[in-house]
């Protein structure tokens, strides 16, 4: 266990790929002042305008290894052929800054900071639809049908990791979603209402999924 004592939680926010989860952690970060965001360490390839310390740190295979050799990281995990990490220290920056940390990592990542953080909140984001989420990751346009396919694959797991989560958030309306977020982070419970997401539906958009990819050619 860590020593890090979070003012604020930090909130991990995890998801199948293309439902929304980095444009809602940077809406968080941009609108409030007790949030911040973890910028990961990573091994992949900028996207066009993906900026070196702004959206990740981008660093060769080799430069990784040495940081979590050097226990720099306070989790890392191969995504996608990839390797991704948190580095600690962003986590002790928010802690000491009172802020609470967003980090937008996948399910893997999400399991080693429960263990680590153990008063980490753990988000689920989900799309309204598997339709809506295929037309998310088609409209975000940095990927061909080879590599959606492979993202729908590992949303599989992903989903089924989502057992562990404290609390799903359905991404229908942004400026909605966001709000809940907020919420959910600053009170470390749903609103009054509930939440806008459950379990079973990520169940449900794991089977949609699941029956999509046996399909020869993507709707
Ligand atoms: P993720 O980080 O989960 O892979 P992104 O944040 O990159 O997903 O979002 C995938 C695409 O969906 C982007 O083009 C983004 O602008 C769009 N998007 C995100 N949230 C919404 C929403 N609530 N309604 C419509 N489009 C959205
Ligand atoms: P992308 O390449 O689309 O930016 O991210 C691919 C996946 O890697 C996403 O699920 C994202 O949340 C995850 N990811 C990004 N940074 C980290 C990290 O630091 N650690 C872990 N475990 N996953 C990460």
């Amino acid at each position: 266990m860590t020593s890090l004592q979070p003012k604020a939680a930090p909130v991990v926010l995890s998801a199948p790929s293309g439902a929304g989860k980095t444009t809602i952690a940077r809406a968080l970060v941009e609108g409030e002042e007790d949030f911040a965001f973890s910028v990961s360490v990573t091994t992949r390839a900028p996207r066009a305008g993906e900026a070196d310390g702004k959206d990740y740190w981008f660093v060769a295979d080799s430069e990784f290894r040495e940081m979590v050799v050097r226990g720099e990281m306070a989790e890392w995990a191969e995504v996608h052929g990839e390797l991704y990490g948190t580095p600690m220290e962003s986590l002790v920056r928010a802690a000491a800054a009172g802020k609470h940390v967003i980090l937008d990592i996948d399910v893997q990542g999400a399991r080693q900071i429960r263990e680590a953080v153990p008063e980490a909140l753990l988000l689920f984001i989900l799309p309204p639809s598997m339709e809506e989420l295929l037309r998310r990751l088609k409209a975000r346009g940095t990927e061909g049908e080879g590599a959606i396919r492979r993202r729908l694959a590992t949303s599989l797991d992903e989903l089924t990791a989502a057992e562990a989560f404290d609390f799903f958030v359905i991404n229908d309306d942004l400026e909605r979603t966001i709000g809940e977020v907020r919420t959910l982070a600053r009170a470390g419970a749903p609103p009054p209402g509930g939440c806008s997401g459950t379990l079973e539906e990520a169940r449900k958009l794991r089977d949609d999924v699941e029956a999509l990819l046996k399909q020869e050619r993507l709707p």
